[in-house]
This record gives C-alpha cells, sequence and structure tokens, in this order.
C-alpha cells in the first residue's frame, strides 16, 4: 500500500527512511511536546513492562513451550521483553531496543543468581540477535512495511540469522548452569526457534501494523532521525560474514551438542547393529558439517567478490559518468570557433563581477570590440577567411589578458572583455594595446594576406549604472562613438 509515495522520495531521504533511526538527542531538541511524550514515555514504559514481564517468566518458572518434534524433544522459549526490544529496534533504532532487553535480561539473570559479570555477558545475546537484524535493514534497502513477498521473505530470513545470534545465551546460560550437553541441546534449539517464531507471529504483526502510520511520520520529521554516516557496502559486507558465521556456529553448535547427547548415552547397552549404526550416522553429520561449512564458506567468498566486481564496474561508471558531465558542462560554457566564454556562460561572468565590484567597491571596466567592415572581409575572401579572422582576434586578445579577466564572444564578430579591479584608464590603455596588435598583425590566409583593424568602447563601473546592463550599454555606446569617428580606434564613455 505505501509503495506508490515511496518512490517519490528521492534515493538519499529514502536510504534515510528505511534506516529508521530516531536520535533521541535531536527529538529532545526539535520534537514537539506530544512527540516526546509519546516516544519518551513509551519507551520508559516499556522498559518497565520488559522487566516486569522477564520478572514474571522467572518469579513463574514460565519461559516457554515445551514441544515434542518428531520424537525431538524442544523447549520454545517465549521471553515477552523481546518482542518489546524487536520493536524499539525495527520501528526507532537499534539501541531503543537494545537497552531495554539488556536491562530486562541482566536484572533477571541477577535475580535468578547468575554474578553480575556472567549477566552482563548473558544479556548481550538478545542486543546482538537484534543487532544483526537491524543491521540487515540498513545494509539493503528493503522497506519493512512487511507488505509484499520481498519485504516478508526479507523479515523471515533476518528473523532467523538474528534468532542464531541471539541464541548465544541459552549457550552462555547452559555453560554456566554446569548443564550436560543432553540438557542444553533442548534449551538451546528451543531458544532460537522461540526467538524466531515469536519475532514472525508477535513483533512482525505488530510492525506490519504500526509502520505505514511510522513511516509518514518519519516522512515529515527527518530532522528527527539520526544522520546515517554508515558505508552501506561496508554493512553489507559485515552482514555476508555474519550470516555465513551465524550458519558455521549454528551447525557447530547442533552437531557438538547433539554428539554430547549421544554420548551420555551408553552405545554398549544397544544391540551391536544398530550401536553401529548411531556411530555411523553421527560421523556422517561431522562429515556434512564440515564439507557444508566449506561450501557456505566458498558462496560467502564468492559474494564478495562478485560484489567487488559489479561494485568496481558501478565505480569505473561513475566516475568516467562525471568527467564526461563535467567536460559537457565545460563545452556548453564555451564558444566553438573561438573557444573563449559564450553569450551565455558570459552573462554570469558580468554579473559576478557586477556584484563584487558593488560589494567591495572596487572598480571595474567592461571593453565592447567590434571588427571592422567585416562584412567585407566576408564578401571577399570568404566566409572561411571571415572565420580565420575571428579566431586570430580571439587568440590575440586571450593572449593579452591577465588571469581574473574574462574574454566573451558576444556576437558575430564583436567580443566582450571583463576586467575586475581595472579603472576606465588602465581599460583604456589595454584596449588601445590590442587595437595596435591587431592592427600591425594582419591575419595570413591561404596566401592572402587580409587587414584587420578593431573598433573598442570602454566603460568604467559607476554609481550611475542602475543595472549591468546599463554598464555594458554605455561601453556598446563608446564602440559605436568609435566606429562613428572613423574605426580602428579606442573610445572611453566617462
Ligand atoms: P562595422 O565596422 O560597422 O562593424 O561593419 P561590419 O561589416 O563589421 O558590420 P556588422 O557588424 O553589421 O557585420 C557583421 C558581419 O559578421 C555580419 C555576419 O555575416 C558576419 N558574421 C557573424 N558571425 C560570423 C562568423 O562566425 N563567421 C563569419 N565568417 N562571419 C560572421
Ligand atoms: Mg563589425
Ligand atoms: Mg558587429
Amino acid at each position: 500500500m505505501p509503495d506508490a509515495p515511496v518512490t517519490q522520495i528521492p534515493l538519499s531521504q529514502r536510504a534515510r527512511l528505511h534506516q529508521a533511526a530516531v536520535s533521541p538527542v535531536r527529538l529532545w531538541r526539535h520534537g514537539s511536546r506530544r512527540e516526546k511524550t509519546f516516544i519518551f514515555a513509551g519507551w520508559l514504559l516499556s522498559l518497565v513492562l520488559s522487566v516486569l514481564l522477564g520478572m514474571l517468566s522467572v518469579l513463574d518458572n514460565w519461559s516457554g513451550l515445551s514441544l515434542t518434534l518428531g520424537g525431538v524433544d524442544i523447549y520454545i522459549t517465549v521471553y515477552p521483553p523481546l518482542l518489546v526490544a524487536v520493536f524499539w529496534a525495527l520501528c526507532f533504532g537499534w539501541w531503543w531496543g537494545a537497552v531495554p532487553a539488556w536491562i530486562s535480561t541482566m536484572t533477571l539473570a541477577l535475580y535468578a543468581g547468575m554474578s553480575p559479570g556472567w549477566a552482563a555477558l548473558f544479556a548481550c545475546a538478545d542486543p546482538l540477535g537484534i543487532g544483526v537484524m537491524v543491521m540487515g535493514y540498513r545494509a539493503i534497502t528493503t522497506l519493512r512495511h512487511l507488505r509484499g513477498f520481498d519485504s516478508l521473505l526479507y523479515f523471515t530470513m533476518l528473523s532467523f540469522v538474528s534468532s542464531i545470534f541471539g541464541s548465544s545465551g541459552a549457550l552462555i546460560w547452559c555453560y554456566n548452569q554446569h548443564l550436560a550437553a543432553a540438557q542444553s541441546l533442548p534449551i538451546w534449539q528451543g531458544w532460537w526457534v522461540g526467538f524466531f517464531l515469536q519475532n514472525l507471529l508477535l513483533a512482525g504483526p505488530l510492525i506490519w501494523l504500526v509502520w505505514p502510520r511510522l513511516e509518514r511520520w518519519y516522512r515529515h520529521r527527518p530532522a528527527l532521525m539520526r544522520p546515517d554516516e554508515r558505508d552501506s557496502r561496508r554493512l553489507m559486507l559485515l552482514l555476508l560474514a555474519l550470516v555465513t558465521l551465524g550458519v558455521l556456529v549454528y551447525g557447530f553448535a547442533t552437531l557438538y551438542l547433539g554428539s554430547g547427547k549421544l554420548s551420555a548415552i551408553s552405545l554398549s547397552a544397544l544391540p551391536a547393529a544398530l550401536a553401529n549404526a548411531v556411530m555411523v550416522m553421527n560421523q556422517t553429520a561431522w562429515v556434512f558439517f564440515w564439507v557444508f561449512g566449506l561450501l557456505v564458506v566458498f558462496n560467502a567468498l564468492f559474494g564478495y567478490r562478485l560484489f567487488l566486481h559489479w561494485q568496481g564496474i558501478n565505480d569505473r561508471l561513475m566516475a568516467e559518468l562525471k568527467s564526461a558531465n563535467a567536460s559537457l558542462e565545460a563545452l556548453a560554457r564555451l564558444d566553438g570557433l573561438t573557444g573563449l566564454l559564450n553569450r551565455r556562460a558570459g552573462d554570469a561572468e558580468i554579473n559576478l563581477a557586477w556584484q563584487r565590484s558593488r560589494r567591495y567597491r572596487q572598480s571595474a571596466s567592461v571593453i565592447m570590440l567590434d571588427i571592422d567592415h567585416f562584412k567585407r572581409v566576408n564578401d571577399r575572401y570568404g566566409h572561411d577567411a571571415g572565420d580565420a579572422v575571428i579566431m586570430m582576434v580571439a587568440r590575440v586578445i586571450q593572449s593579452t589578458l591577465r588571469v581574473g579577466d574574462v574574454a566573451i564572444r558576444y556576437g558575430g564578430e564583436e567580443f566582450l572583455l571583463v576586467l575586475p579591479q581595472t579603472g576606465g584608464d588602465g581599460a583604456a590603455q589595454l584596449a588601445e594595446r590590442l587595437r595596435q596588435l591587431i592592427a600591425q598583425g594582419p591575419t595570413v590566409y591561404c596566401g592572402l594576406t587580409i587587414p584587420v583593424t578593431i573598433s573598442l568602447g570602454v566603460a568604467e563601473l559607476t554609481g550611475g549604472d542602475v543595472s549591468r546592463e546599463d554598464w555594458v550599454r554605455r561601453a556598446d555606446k563608446a564602440l559605436y562613438l568609435a566606429k562613428r569617428g572613423g574605426r580602428d580606434r579606442v573610445e572611453l564613455h566617462r
């Protein structure tokens, strides 16, 4: 349902949206009173609730359902604080869920008589599992609205992987309680199955229900979100490594505890054929684990190489695109014949010089330059010769100007020179030098010597110029005077 509006959000914002992490500091500073009450009070309430529910499960000595599936005993753990934590972590950010999860488990463990050190470690298991889930959502831009196949599948897979990581708590618990493998196996299996089922059946529907509203709120309140400075590529690789590790640890722990349980059974009490079959099965299972483990590691490495390969191609294409864009942008600013700035780019330069001169109270001048009797050049020597003359004039201008001066091909055979920090007299001197250089060096084109002269009008920016157009217009007027005065000359508009 919310797909349509989501696709309209710019990518950068989408990435932030899918991160879905509210910064407590930003919420405190910029949140409305209603938002603050709702979120902070709601969070504190769920913290208290999860501690109480956690304690209740110990007091009541009720922590799950005992099940026998196909002859295997599993003790499915139901742990209410986990539901609270997953909800907060996925909807508001990892810390929001990790803190209640840690505190409630820590309280429970201390109450159950665990030493503080072990309790602190034990309490990290659920935040670890939830962390893997949050990271999964941050690494890949999959929306967590849980509507649609992709979103549901990703949630299910992430729930599974994080349940394996979360179940490290069971191993710590069993080790700490000195439980034998026979007792540890069902507890550990129940722990991750419980984590997984709780996520699917309780946390999932809750997020499904709340997410669309939350997403709308997120879109209106980007100021409250934590800035996402982490590189999603690194997260992706880390996720790949973690999932691989999760699969290996899962396989190893299952077989290790399973074989432990087996060795507790006295095989000699069994008929010889059966004892032999059990031994073979056990060995086969271990061989399977190592082969399977190798394949999983190979898959991960292959995925990693593939990822780097595509990323490399992607990076190269991006770099090429960037440089092509840069050269296109430069080309769009230049005149094709002379390489000087074109009129459009030139206008921006005039504007800049105008504004700088006004702001810093510095002088600035413009020179309007026009080739004399250019029509005759075209008529007598041809259009190509005319082009050569225009190029020659542009070359002379370019080699004469200082750094910071700007030359613009303003019209057909008309040029405008913008001279920042230059007064009228200085500009007139430059104009005179240009006039002499052009007059002294006629253009030679296909063995023909073409005499060229130019006329120039100079205007210094004054307080009387209301706009930059006024300024340029005065240079144009001076040029007109130079033409009327006989051409091949400089006029300064005062
Ligand atoms: P004046 O001394 O009064 O400036 O006389 P003019 O002949 O130069 O007069 P005008 O400025 O009106 O003529 C400009 C001519 O320049 C008209 C046009 O055919 C020619 N022209 C404009 N752009 C180009 C170009 O890119 N190449 C060539 N070869 N000719 C051009
Ligand atoms: Mg002309
Ligand atoms: Mg002209």
